[in-house]
């Protein structure tokens, strides 16, 4: 049982660990599945310390103007119940993990997890209210794109964020994409953080 009542909470975000993200996947972020021990450590810690583990799932229908093919930029992926959506076998969640599904909707990218809503539908920003969360921790993929933008929302919403900086990785279109990316996070106050560090802070 998690405890509800208590101020000043951590969680622990994973954004997009999913398979079409990840090596032989539609849209493989490099070395993207490399993270994933990483994230599971983490994962441990916030077991240990009954505080909340949520991720994101990019959960698109077949038609998406975020798809190549109706005139976005990617090629088509995580599309709603098919294997490429699922999470990455790899990823140790603990069954009480809270998923949060974006990118619903045909007209919109959804690359931050604030654009996403749990199982019934409650926006993230609420999800975390009410389990007064105030520091998140975050990791995922990718880090030029869902990650930056979760992390600069997150920063918005009035919540303390620790990037988890060796559990991200990003696409690079551009090959300094990610290096900028994590400059605009930590420029807006957010502190880069190692499993290492985490876990001695804990
Ligand atoms: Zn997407």
């Amino acid at each position: 049982m998690q405890e509800k009542n208590v101020k000043n909470r951590k969680a622990f975000l994973i954004i997009d660990l999913q398979n079409d993200f990840c090596l032989g996947g539609a849209l493989a972020v490099p070395q993207g599945d490399q993270i994933i021990p990483v994230l599971n450590e983490c994962i441990r810690v916030f077991i240990q310390k009954k505080l909340p583990v949520l991720v994101t799932r990019d959960w698109h229908p077949e038609k998406s103007s975020h798809f190549k093919e109706f005139g976005g930029l990617w090629p088509a992926h995580c599309v709603q119940n098919t294997k490429g959506a699922q999470f990455h076998p790899q990823l140790q969640l603990p069954e009480n993990t809270i998923i949060i599904s974006g990118g619903m909707n045909p007209n919109e990218d959804g690359y931050s997890a604030f654009d996403g809503v749990d199982s019934k539908g409650v926006e993230f920003v609420q999800v975390l209210k009410d389990l007064n969360i105030e520091e998140l921790y975050i990791g995922g993929l990718a880090t030029d794109y869902c990650v930056k933008q979760s992390v600069l929302d997150a920063v918005k919403y009035g919540f303390k964020v620790n990037l988890l900086i060796d559990a991200i990785k990003g696409v690079n279109i551009s090959p300094n994409d990610s290096k900028v990316a994590i400059k605009e996070m930590l420029n807006s106050g957010v502190s880069a953080i190692t499993l290492d560090e985490m876990s001695k802070q804990f």
